[in-house]
């Protein structure tokens, strides 16, 4: 303890034991079941973690909390990587916790790099079997959107084409040292068994998204000709069957899946 929050590192703790077990409660943790904590900080989740199963894992950015977590009391049990979580192998992760179990992963996260971490997930979502994770209220509402509404856009399609995410509860601000400024909601992720997109199409819809959703007040047909060219946003309406005067939150992710598997591949690296 004593060390003071830091703000780059998006660090807002956990005081209110009442709710640190409530996410842990979301996580139904077996015994034998691999954990993967994002973020530990100063442990107010990982000691209740640690109650409830044999071995975890965690990954720290923060030097001196990593040095603060080698010294709980449970430390035996906890491997801890020291390191960046955009850049964690979860492979790695499950090979020092000796299964090839996928992992469940728990965190509250810092909500600086939110969006990235949602990513870091899918392209790692082989090895991971569930998570319960807090974000900002706000990047939660956009996580969980139903087409239609103002939040739906990419990161919805894209987390949702390969997790079912829930909102589980909101927590507010008073259950933080430092308080944040802004709601927090946590979230339950459970990885699709059965994707609705092929995996070789992920690049092409990361595409996709980006030139539908460019300019949201505008319709699909200016996002698509903008992105595309005339003649070949008019072939993808054409072969999609799908109505170009419609705003693009209006459509469901089906219709972005038809867009993605016809966009041209000359433009899913872009
Ligand atoms: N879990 C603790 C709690 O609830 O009290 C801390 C949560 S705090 C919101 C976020 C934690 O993530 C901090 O400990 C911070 O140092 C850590 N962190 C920030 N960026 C990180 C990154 N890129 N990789 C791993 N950990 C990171």
């Amino acid at each position: 303890m004593g060390l003071r929050a830091r703000k780059r590192f998006g660090q807002n703790f956990l005081a209110d034991p009442g709710i640190v077990r409530r996410i842990v409660d979301a996580a139904g943790l077996s015994p034998t079941d691999p954990v993967l904590e994002i973020g530990p900080g100063r442990g107010a989740m990982t000691g209740t973690i640690l109650e409830r199963v044999d071995r975890a894992a965690a990954v720290e950015l923060d030097r001196d909390l990593a040095a603060l977590l080698r010294n709980h009391p449970a430390a035996d049990r906890l491997e801890l990587f020291e390191q960046d979580v955009l850049k964690l192998d979860f492979t790695e992760v499950q090979h020092r916790l000796g299964t090839k179990d996928p992992l469940v992963v728990l965190g509250n996260l810092p909500y600086n790099i939110s969006k990235p971490i949602t990513a870091r997930l899918r392209v790692q979502r082989q090895s991971v079997d569930r998570a319960v994770l807090m974000f900002q209220r706000e990047v939660a509402e956009r996580l969980a959107a139903p087409p239609g509404t103002r939040t739906y856009g990419p990161l919805t399609i894209l987390t949702g084409t390969w997790f079912q995410v829930r909102t589980l509860f909101h927590v507010s601000p008073g259950a933080f040292r430092p308080r944040p400024e802004v709601t927090s909601t946590v979230t339950g992720w459970e990885t699709r068994a059965d994707p609705p997109l092929p995996d070789e199409l992920e690049g092409a819809l990361e595409a996709c998204l980006r030139g539908c959703f460019a300019r949201r007040r505008q319709t699909l047909w200016n996002n698509l000709r903008a992105a595309l060219g005339s003649d070949p946003a008019r072939a993808l309406l054409d072969t999609t069957g799908l109505e170009g005067s419609l705003r693009p939150e209006a459509l469901p992710p089906a219709a972005y899946y038809k867009l993605a598997a016809g966009w041209p591949s000359t433009d899913a690296g872009r």
